[in-house]
């Protein structure tokens, strides 16, 4: 699980999976200090030279609360990193209930911060064009930070807006008129995208797998079926709200001045007594935890600049670049430039998460610590062999075809509802006494990962721990 960095510094967890590489958390053994690293290895994705530099270009440009830090950027022969702010919370996908959603205090809170994020990228002229839950993370304090600059471009450049041409997004988060084949604008198409987010807080489902007239769900709700789900799950006004941004005629959509006016954006909501801010998904606490899932969506990209005229059905698509490179010269980039010398070995002490720790609030925590925020995890009863054999029977129960990489490590391969794969990835970890099985989803929809992730825990119930693997720790309200 640990691998050297840079002297001082050890890539100690791999935080996510994206098109191009991987995500690495490294930590500082001296200090603690914490960043997350993104490593593209060009050798294994040949286009991605390009679309990095873009990303680079974009994501050095911007600086706000609601955006995840750019600290720099580096080239080590054909791997290159991308340094950025460690999101300690991890997804915003990792707090929605399946089928459920969240409370709407709560909803509204990341619903508002993500509003002020998109103001201020659009303040910059910059869209990011691929909103989701997944590109949307949380610090220590709980606050959304934008992230994946992957597909961001500039619109408009000293006072001049130009009209965007290419589609690509993700399908159930992209809006009616991207696909049109026409150019839009970028802005509403934006906000489009924040309106499905809203949908995914408030009901815990997308509602379409895409906004064209061949998917009924969009007819359905073109035609005022609101009394079929997730219509029927969202509150009146939280629902006028939704019904003034998923407005197929961009021109005719909210902006975000009409949004942040909008009656259910300034409403006070109290949370119930007794409801913690998060509740996590296991089926224990989860109403609809193991119920029949109502809809599947995935996600995937489509780029009609690379296949003009169609809209492919498959994982994310080698993303085109256009804008030039500029050198990131960031102190951080600096500092971790001269320790990039790969050879110092690691501390396994360091590395050990404290199993001890739980109940220890937020703040006094390490990254270490923290790391264990996410919630496709759980502690079990049993040692490795029997975990191993216990998850091979449950898998073959629920039918994923699945391998084993590793000791540690098994990967499993099924398709969602609208037959896209679905890949996530479980590693059993040692932590003291306690063995956790760790969740990661690698290719395919959030929201599906996290509903298997419900079943396999179900599956396992006999040999799940009753100890939580340490759930985000915030005090009701
Ligand atoms: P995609 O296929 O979505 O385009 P990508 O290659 O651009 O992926 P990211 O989306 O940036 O990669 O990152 C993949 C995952 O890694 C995220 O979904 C998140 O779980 C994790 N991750 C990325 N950046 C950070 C960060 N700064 N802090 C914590 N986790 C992160």
């Amino acid at each position: 699980m640990v691998t050297a960095f840079v002297e001082g510094w050890d890539f100690v967890q791999i935080l996510g999976e994206g098109a191009y590489g991987e995500v690495k958390l490294a930590v500082n053994n001296e200090t603690q200090e914490a960043v997350a690293v993104k490593i593209i290895n060009l050798d294994r994705a040949s286009t991605a030279e390009d679309n990095i530099r873009k990303e680079v270009c974009v994501h050095r440009m911007l600086t706000h609360e609601r955006i995840i830090k750019f600290y720099g950027f580096r080239k080590d022969g054909r791997v290159q990193y991308l340094f950025l702010e460690y999101a300690t919370g991890g997804e915003l996908f990792d707090r929605i209930e399946p089928d459920v959603g969240m409370p709407q205090l709560d909803a509204q809170k990341y619903f508002k911060q993500l509003v002020s994020g998109v103001d201020y990228l659009h303040s910059r002229g910059v869209t990011h064009r691929d909103l989701k839950p997944e590109n949307l993370l949380l610090d220590d304090d709980d606050n959304l930070k934008i992230s994946d600059f992957g597909l961001a471009t500039v619109f408009r450049h000293q006072g001049k807006e130009r009209l965007l041409e290419r589609c690509c997004g993700t399908v159930p988060y992209v809006a009616p008129e991207v696909f049109s084949r026409r150019p839009y604008h970028a802005v509403p198409a934006d906000l489009w995208s924040c309106a499905i987010i809203l949908v995914a807080l408030l009901a815990g489902e997308l509602p379409w797998d895409e906004p064209t007239y061949g998917c009924r769900e969009y007819c359905d709700w073109k035609d005022c079926k609101i009394t079929l789900s997730p219509w029927k799950k969202i509150d009146n006004l939280a629902l006028s709200l939704l019904r003034r941004m998923l407005v197929e005629n961009s021109s005719k959509r909210s902006t975000i001045e009409q949004i942040k006016k909008h009656q259910w954006f300034n409403k006070s909501f109290h949370r119930r007594k007794g409801f913690g801010r998060f509740s996590p998904s296991s089926p224990s606490n989860s109403p609809t935890g193991t119920g029949p899932f109502k809809r599947h969506c995935s996600r995937y990209e489509s780029s009609l600049a690379s296949s003009p005229g169609t809209v492919s059905c498959s994982q994310p698509e080698p993303r085109h670049r256009t804008d030039r490179q500029t050198d990131p010269a960031s102190p951080v980039s600096d500092e971790l430039g001269q320790l990039m010398s790969f050879s110092q070995p690691v501390q396994a002490d360091n590395m050990l998460l404290c199993s001890q720790m739980q109940g220890t609030p937020g703040s006094s925590q390490t990254p270490m610590q923290k790391l264990v925020r996410r919630m496709t995890r759980f502690f079990v009863t049993t040692d490795r062999d029997d975990t191993i054999r216990e998850m091979n029977k449950v898998f073959d129960t629920l039918g994923y075809t699945f391998k084993k990489n590793s000791p540690n490590m098994l990967t499993m391969s099924t398709t969602d509802k609208r037959n896209m794969p679905l890949v996530f990835k479980a590693s059993l970890m040692e932590m003291g006494e306690n063995l956790l099985v760790d969740f990661r989803l690698s290719k395919g929809d959030g929201l599906e990962f996290k509903r298997r992730f419900i079943r396999i825990k179900e599956g396992m119930k006999s040999v799940v721990s009753k100890v939580p693997p340490m759930w985000p720790l915030l005090p009701s309200r």
